[in-house]
């Protein structure tokens, strides 16, 4: 069987124990089809986010088949296809599980961070946690709804309904919300590192008004900009692009320090605010988008093994669309 492994070459092999099911899991067995490659895989492997558990099978945008349930489950039956996303776990008894904002439960385990996830050819998730995946997608185009998709539909939630919208940083995340904001009848406005001709190209491709470099102003001003290159600097940057009343929404889980700016760019109320995981809430609906609407996932494929080389393309900057791996 074959899976990728993180090691922690400190921890002897003698202290490592298998893992045990989280308080209240409702187990099923999953055959991995597809498992996409996020930017949050690469900051795990780096230290950044810090704490894993380790060893570690990473991997959050999961597709695959039930091969067998455990006690209790009963949302899907053996054979069924199911998506596992990053959110894996939540204690159910916290402030925030008891009033709908479970992504911020301080208990949370995470998909491929603090529980073992699909770079590999099973898994094990927790049924609760699962989202049924629309028929119209296969495995490889559903496996970047499962973070870029839903990450990215939360954070155009909170972007609330901007007209004018900015997207900073246009990989898998951007590409899917694109393709939304522009179905809602929304104007997109695509910033990408500068130079990068290709993904100005892809954006307009995929429906923006305008694509430039993040470091210009666009020709209209936004009404609301979301951010998901890591790259602090792009804050300010974006506060001077949106309007009065304008909120910047930061989607990345990790971003470079954000320098100091002048009050006046946030004066006449403009918000800054950050975007953490998801609700399963956030999963069905997004869900339910895309089986309305068919979103078009550019995606490159990879076999598991080769693992590396995918997550090599994506820290070089070569990816268009996502990467996702598939398995054997
Ligand atoms: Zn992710
Ligand atoms: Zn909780």
């Amino acid at each position: 069987m074959q899976a990728m492994i993180l090691e922690n070459s400190a921890m002897p092999l003698s202290e490592r124990t298998v893992p045990r099911p989280e308080p209240g899991a409702v187990q099923i067995l999953v055959q991995v089809c597809a498992c996409a490659v996020c930017r949050t895989d690469l900051q795990i492997i780096e230290g950044d986010p810090q704490h894993p558990k380790l060893p570690l099978i990473l991997g959050h945008e999961v597709v695959g088949k039930i091969v067998a349930v455990g006690k209790g489950a009963e949302r899907f039956k053996p054979g069924a296809r199911v998506g596992v996303p990053w959110l894996g776990w939540t204690c159910g008894d916290c402030r925030y599980c008891r009033s709908g904002r479970e992504n911020l439960c301080e208990k949370a385990k995470f998909t491929g961070y603090t529980l073992d996830g699909g770079y590999a050819e099973f898994m094990v998730a927790d049924e609760r946690f699962c989202f049924s995946i629309p028929d119209n997608y296969s495995d490889a185009h559903a496996a970047p709804l499962l973070c870029a998709g839903l990450i990215g539909y939360r954070s155009l939630v909170k972007a609330g309904d901007a007209e004018r919208l900015g997207i900073y940083g246009f990989g898998a995340a951007a590409h899917i919300v694109c393709q939304i904001a522009k179905h809602q009848g929304r104007k997109v406005f695509a910033f990408t590192r500068p130079g990068d001709d290709k993904a100005q190209k892809f954006a307009l491709s995929l429906g923006a008004v305008w694509a430039g470099d993040s470091r210009t102003q666009p020709p209209e001003q936004l009404d609301a900009a979301i951010i998901f290159a890591s790259d602090g600097e792009l804050v300010p940057q974006a506060l001077r692009a949106v309007a009065p009343g304008g909120t910047v929404v930061c989607g990345g889980i990790h971003m470079s320090d954000i320098p100091s700016f002048p009050y006046d760019i946030l004066w006449r109320e403009r918000t800054v605010c950050s975007v953490a995981n998801l609700t399963r809430r956030d999963g069905e609906e997004f869900m339910k988008v895309a089986s309305d609407f068919p979103i078009q996932t550019a995606v490159q494929t990879f076999p598991l093994q080769d693992a590396n080389e995918a997550l090599d393309d994506l820290r070089t900057g070569k990816m268009q669309g996502a990467a996702v791996l598939l398995m054997p």
